[in-house]
């Protein structure tokens, strides 16, 4: 049976646009689609990067054991619904999460099969940058993710294989043959 591969890593390192580019460039990697409750950032469509939910509808999910995994994050709800996950694994075929550091913690207690892949920024001063220029945050909440992103980089030690992100195109590459490696 094939292993679930998770990326995950601190916000702002790139965990999205790496994923984006393993689905253009590799469509045949599965990448399971979040639920959320944050509202969608101009240009995302509702069941393509996230299914946009209500907290209400996030916290039936939740209870009635139909997440995988589910977290808040800057004040927003995330999480991963099972069904599609298992059903992939159950057909033999690879399986890709993206998601933050207590999702990817409840992953591996769930299932300790799961291979779980860092994404690390160059640098400390980097990865403030690109938190910093995305712009699209009100100011608490980006010093919510600047100083989850500090605690966040301390995990790397918990995880099976770390990529760092200096050129999304390779990174993307290195994550596709990690997740074949699984495979084989
Ligand atoms: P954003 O709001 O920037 O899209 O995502 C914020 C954070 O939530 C990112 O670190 C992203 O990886 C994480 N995230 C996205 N989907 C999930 C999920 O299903 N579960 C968990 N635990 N985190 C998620």
């Amino acid at each position: 049976m094939p292993r679930l591969s998770v990326l995950s890593g601190p916000s702002g390192v790139g965990k999205g646009t790496v994923v984006a580019k393993v689905r253009s460039l590799y469509p045949h990697i599965w990448v399971s689609v979040s639920c959320t409750t944050r509202a969608p950032r101009p240009g995302e469509t509702d069941g393509v990067e996230y299914r946009f939910v209500s907290r209400d509808r996030f916290r039936e999910l939740a209870e009635r054991g139909q997440l995988l995994e589910h977290a808040e994050y800057a004040g927003n709800l995330y999480g991963t619904p099972r069904g599609p996950v298992e059903e992939q694994l159950a057909h033999g075929d690879p399986a890709l999460l993206e998601i933050e550091l207590q999702g990817a913690r409840q992953v591996r207690a769930a299932m300790p099969e799961a291979f779980l892949v860092f994404l690390a920024p160059p640098s400390w001063p980097e990865l403030e940058r690109r938190l910093t220029g995305r712009g699209t945050e009100a100011p608490a909440q980006l010093a919510a993710r600047l100083e989850r992103a500090k605690v966040e980089l301390a995990a790397e030690h918990e995880f099976d294989a770390v990529i760092v992100n200096d050129d999304v195109e390779r990174a993307a590459a290195e994550l596709v043959d990690l997740i074949e490696a699984q495979c084989r």
